[in-house]
């Protein structure tokens, strides 16, 4: 754990928008110095508002918040320096090439010279666009772009950064490699990252701390690890060669150390347990000895998308249909692993 203070914290802030919408109801928001943060929430939850008072962008009605040390209300200017900023639109000029921007980005921040053009050239070089630094940005795919907003929100070394749906739009193969670009950064450069996302897979992936937005504030934080770890355990699912006596396959598999929740239903045997792939050999010599034969067995962990009802009660995919702003983006839940 770092010992530095936290890059952003957030307290209690509230903000309404007109038409008494409380797109804000009391968010609470810490985030350690050189670690990466996911706001994952459904559309609507209350991620752009949160993005928009830190980055000094709104102000909320009440709550305080500082970013890098300063004040986001009585220091909003400090704050804008020690930031990136990656929206979820491009901030790019198309006609530009990507070198121009990045150049313009940087005298922007009041660089100059031959520091700007070296700026430029690494990141050319570390974003993979070097070859296509010549070209206008109109033509390259989304991917390249994607890449060009991020590498243009860190041309003046921010300490922070804000990542807004960072994937969204973009195809697997693009995704992938920006999740890769993520990790390193986030890796390499001890900065700090604030990502909002809404697809579980990516803050699953991407985030040390995730923080589940709903109705305007966190309902649960946590690693990856600690959110799946409410869940208790594994699930082990099993089917049967051909329909196994219930009452017996309950009573021996209740036995089993480390094994609860035993649920049999014909030829499907469901468990949970503490260790799913130590229990599956367990699990299968004990069916035999019960006269049941298994064809095939598998191990999943409990999802994000669990979680995720268990806290706020109800499914992503009905959140945002609830908000009546159904996302055309997939929700990826963390399948097996
Ligand atoms: P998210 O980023 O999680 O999708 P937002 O912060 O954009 O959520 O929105 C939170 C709530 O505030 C939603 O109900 C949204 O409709 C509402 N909202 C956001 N921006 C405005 C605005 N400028 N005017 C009115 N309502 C808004």
């Amino acid at each position: 754990m770092s010992t530095r203070a936290p890059a952003v914290e957030a307290r209690q802030l509230i903000k309404t928008y007109p038409g008494d919408v409380t797109a804000l109801n009391g968010m609470d928001l810490t985030v350690g110095a050189g670690t990466v943060l996911g706001l994952l929430g459904p559309n609507g939850a209350g991620k752009s508002t949160t993005v928009k008072i830190l980055t000094t962008l709104a102000r909320p009605d009440s709550g305080a918040a500082t970013v890098a040390g300063h004040d986001v209300l009585r220091h909003p200017d400090r704050v804008r320096r020690a930031i990136g900023v990656v929206a979820q639109k491009s901030g790019a000029d198309p006609v530009a090439t990507g070198r121009e921007n990045l150049v313009l980005q940087g005298r922007l921040y009041g660089m100059r010279g031959a520091a700007i053009q070296s700026r430029a050239d690494e990141l050319l070089d570390r974003f993979d666009l070097a070859d296509a630094a010549g070209r206008q940005v109109k033509g390259y795919s989304g991917g390249m772009q994607r890449r060009l907003d991020v590498a243009l929100g860190l041309v003046h070394r921010p300490e922070v950064l804000f990542l807004d749906e960072p994937t969204t739009g973009l195809d697997p193969e693009a995704r992938t490699a920006m999740w890769d670009e993520i990790s390193r950064l986030a890796g390499d450069e001890g900065l700090t990252i604030v990502l909002t996302t809404h697809y579980l897979e990516e803050a699953d992936r991407l985030a040390e701390r995730i923080a589940i937005v709903d109705r305007g504030r966190i309902v649960v934080e946590g690693t990856p690890d600690e959110l799946k770890g409410e869940l208790r355990g594994d699930a082990v699912h099993m089917e049967l060669r051909t329909d196994g006596d219930r009452t017996a396959i309950t009573a021996v598999l209740t036995g089993v150390p480390g094994v609860y929740e035993v649920q049999a239903d014909g030829r499907r045997v469901s468990v949970r347990a503490e260790d799913g792939a130590a229990a599956v050999p367990v699990l299968l010599t004990a069916l035999e000895q019960a006269g049941a034969s298994v064809a095939a067995a598998t191990v999943a962990r409990p999802s994000l998308d669990d979680v995720y009802l268990r806290y706020a009660g109800r499914r992503f995919s009905e959140a945002e249909a609830a908000d009546g702003r159904q996302t055309s983006a997939p929700v990826a839940a963390g399948g097996p692993r």
